[in-house]
């Protein structure tokens, strides 16, 4: 019996739309790939961008960045997060989030997560009194009750960052994601919702804020062409104490996004359809179980996690390594070592007096994460769905 093999690729995204790729050939025919490089009233494709995202987030102020990453760096200086701050953190997310905390120097304390993925309240209410700052990463888009989390931080006097790296789209009861928060900060790198290949956005309403993170991303004294920024006279008495970071979008990369923020509601879509495919195949499957959502939250299905019934490591292994022989590549956070983008908490060793999350391993422990770009068709998830289903069956119990 010959055995059916998967044959595309988990990494290969979708051109970039041909709008995206007109606009960028302007910008190289100027030369003017510097976001201060305009003239006069002219506003840079940086600048448009910037109030693009702002409206489209239904806020007041957007600040593109060199990665979200840097984003998050950015928000968390602006808001005067030094030494002696204790940040929250989710402990299952990326690996460029406790970076972030790790460079403004304050302490990162991680905080369990649930059987469902998302950060576990009750552990947070737990640790929420010797914190001021959460810094809730929405990872791989699975987004936690966000009235609760919102009446915590209003209890705990949380000052709440929200990453949103993998929720660019999504909402909570109807109020985007990365909108809750003081900040919120998006990734516009490859893998994420829209592509810029590296890049970062964040947003937020406050004044103090924004007029901080504009200077600290490298705007010298040009701040005054942003058009997505407070009043000339906010950034007066800030404008000489605020370090330069210099981690700066260029019009480059805004004008290729820019064309793709249009699309960005119907790629959405797209991601989805495929997402309920699979979600829908691998729940029908013994011992595989993809977390419940809240009816309340619009996800974007851009990738997909799901729990396996495996109790040792072999049998864990054998799965994985199956379903790659098969063509079916899946991520594992579970791995002692890290691999890849892939890294679990326990990794970050730089972290002072790193927890034991007993919680949390058992679930990584179990946890599969599967890409879905959008160059695979919907049968293309169905036949993913029949392979997974094959190899569970005979290494699964
Ligand atoms: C990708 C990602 C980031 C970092 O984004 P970069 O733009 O690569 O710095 C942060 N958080 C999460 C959850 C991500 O998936």
């Amino acid at each position: 019996m010959t055995e059916k093999r998967f044959t595309k690729n988990f990494t290969k995204q979708e051109p970039i739309c041909e709008d995206g790729i007109e606009k960028a050939l302007v910008i190289l025919r100027t030369g003017k790939l510097h976001r201060y490089n305009t003239e006069g009233e002219e506003k840079g494709e940086t600048a448009l961008l910037e109030e693009e995202f702002a409206a489209y987030m239904g806020k007041k102020y957007c600040l593109a960045c060199a990665s979200c990453g840097s984003a998050i760096y950015l928000a968390l200086k602006s808001l005067g997060v030094g030494p002696r701050d204790t940040i929250l953190c989710n402990a299952f997310t990326l690996a460029p989030v406790p970076g972030a905390v790790e460079n403004t120097g304050a302490n990162i304390e991680l905080v369990e997560i649930t059987d469902d993925y998302t950060v576990d309240l009750d552990d947070l209410a737990d640790k929420a009194p010797g914190a001021n700052f959460f810094l809730l990463s929405h990872m791989r888009g699975h987004i936690a009750n966000m009235d609760k989390v919102m009446e915590l931080c209003k209890i705990y006097d949380l000052t709440l960052i929200e990453d949103s790296a993998h929720t660019m789209g999504a909402s909570w009861n109807g109020k985007k994601s990365g909108a809750f928060g003081k900040v919120g900060c998006f990734s516009t790198q490859t893998y994420k919702h829209i592509n810029s290949g590296e890049g970062g956005l964040l947003v937020t309403d406050d004044p103090e804020v924004i007029s901080r993170a504009i200077i600290s991303s490298g705007s010298y004294m040009l701040y005054e062409r942003h058009t997505s920024r407070p009043a000339m006279d906010v950034f007066e008495p800030i404008k000489n104490i605020t370090p330069n970071y210099s981690c700066r979008m260029d019009n480059l990369r805004a004008a290729i996004l820019r064309p793709q923020l249009q699309m960005l509601d119907a790629q959405c879509a797209r991601w989805n359809k495929r997402y309920q495919i699979l979600e829908q195949g691998l729940n029908n499957i013994d011992g595989i179980a993809c977390p419940k959502r809240d009816p309340k939250e619009t996800y974007v299905g851009s990738s997909i996690q799901f729990s396996i019934n495996s109790d040792h490591k072999e049998m864990t292994t054998t799965f994985l390594l199956r379903c790659m022989d098969r063509g079916v590549e899946l991520k594992w956070f579970g791995n002692k070592e890290p691999i890849g983008f892939t890294s679990s908490y326990s990794n970050w060793e730089y972290i002072e007096n790193l927890p034991s999350l007993p919680n949390t391993d058992r679930i990584l422990r179990t946890m599969c994460d599967m890409r879905i770009p959008l160059t695979f068709s919907e049968e293309d998830c169905r036949e993913i769905v029949e392979i997974i289903s094959d190899v569970a069956k005979r290494t699964l119990f």
